[in-house]
């Protein structure tokens, strides 16, 4: 090889690791986060599993399409999850919590504590009862709370004040929980199904809404992921967790010319299936089927 391909070639890898996203598959290293934004149809689930091997599921997809993942990503004998974030209780985030709570034991439940008239909300209530009584414990969330799993850190930043008891015939936007995991220099921020008047309300809390991956709010609907959200989360990287053809339009032509305009590099659970991320809190990799 001549020394001019040489340095081309490191110039090349050097801009690769600037941008950090490399399209390998990287080892089953412990020192890894790791975070599955799961194909679960039109709803929202995460499965993250920290470096110490925390579990944490952040939503639970519209069915039980959840569940047959997580027995892929967990051992078979492994009924436990430690954290279990709901953000809000529409079933489309809801379901899947229901089954998975009927055979796997949450250590800590994280939710917003509003109240809702719907079959889905009551079961979801018996679920935390049972749950309760196996031990979990039941965190109401509200802006700055940290939780610490190992060297990961989930600061919850939304909703700015404790939702609990509350009335809500929409539950999808002022009560939702947005929460974000850091490991080192990398997040991930997940944002429920907020829309654009919450996405200010973040904004102008002043807590630390920078953010590397987003996940993109209530599936890309118009009324979320505004300018000014972009502006002040800057994300690299979007993940937009939406249905094939679903009857909502979802993700909308406004958000990916947002998206777009501000070059942010966007995948799709429809298009893309599961998207699977690891960081050595250095780098975030995406990990290619
Ligand atoms: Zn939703």
């Amino acid at each position: 090889m001549s020394r001019k391909i040489v340095i081309y070639l490191v110039v090349f890898l050097f801009l690769l690791n600037i941008f950090a996203w490399q399209e390998v598959f990287v080892l089953n290293s412990p020192h890894y986060l790791k975070v599955d934004f799961l194909n679960v149809g039109q709803g929202d689930s995460a499965f993250v599993q920290t470096p110490e091997n925390y579990k944490i599921l952040i939503d639970g997809g519209p069915n039980s399409s959840m569940l047959g993942k997580l027995s892929s990503l967990m051992p078979f004998w492994d009924k436990e999850i430690d954290l279990v974030i709901l953000t809000h209780p529409e079933s489309d985030h809801m379901q899947g919590f229901l089954d998975l709570l009927e055979n796997y034991k949450a250590d800590y439940i994280l939710w917003s504590g509003v109240k809702k008239t719907a079959l889905e909300y009551d079961k979801w209530i018996n679920i935390l009862e049972k749950q309760k009584k196996l031990g979990a414990k039941i965190i109401i969330a509200k802006a700055g709370q940290e939780i610490k799993a190992g060297n990961i850190l989930i600061d919850v930043l939304f909703p700015l004040k404790s939702m609990e008891g509350q009335d809500m015939k929409d539950t999808s936007n002022d009560s939702c929980v947005v929460n974000k995991i850091i490991y080192g220099k990398e997040s991930f921020l997940f944002t429920g199904d907020i829309d654009s008047k919450a996405e200010a309300g973040l904004v102008n809390s002043g807590e630390n809404i920078l953010s590397n991956v987003l996940k993109v709010s209530h599936h890309g609907s118009k009324y979320s992921t505004s300018d000014l959200f972009l502006e002040n989360v800057k994300p690299k990287v979007a993940v937009i967790s939406v249905g094939k053809d679903n009857s909502y339009g979802q993700p909308t032509p406004e958000v990916l010319q947002r998206l777009e305009k501000f070059g942010i590099k966007v995948f799709r659970t429809d298009v893309n299936g599961d998207v699977k991320f690891v960081s050595d809190g250095n780098n975030i990799k995406l990990i290619k089927k």
